[in-house]
């Protein structure tokens, strides 16, 4: 389950953030995920609250902005929301196309005290 390595990653990175901002506990942590990475949002909230346990996130609130993919043609410059199987222009039906937005994996804030 990639989950756990996403979230492995993205707690680290918070708790790094915070213990260098001389906080000693983190209350949320707001992240910015694409649905390209296929991050099944049950999972990704089962592995929070596996993974934060025994760390100053423990009580920490995980608020996931999902991002959908879009992407914009190459050829006619329109820009589209598409899903994973299907990345075709849908003005001109191009396959050259630059993704625009979908893979983001950021944390965007964390408060800690
Ligand atoms: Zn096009």
């Amino acid at each position: 389950m990639h989950e756990m390595g996403i979230c492995d990653g993205i707690l680290t990175a918070a708790v790094q953030a915070a213990t260098s901002a001389g906080a000693s506990r983190i209350s949320r942590i707001e992240v910015s995920i694409g649905e390209l990475t296929e991050v099944m949002d049950d999972a990704l909230r089962f592995a929070f609250d596996a993974l934060r346990r025994g760390t100053m996130a423990e009580e920490a609130v995980l608020a996931v902005n999902y991002l959908e993919a879009r992407s914009q043609c190459t050829e006619c410059g329109s820009e589209f929301r598409h899903d994973r199987f299907d990345p075709k222009c849908p003005e001109c039906g191009s396959y050259v196309i630059t993704l625009v937005q979908g893979r983001e994996l950021r944390i965007d804030a964390i408060d800690a005290e």
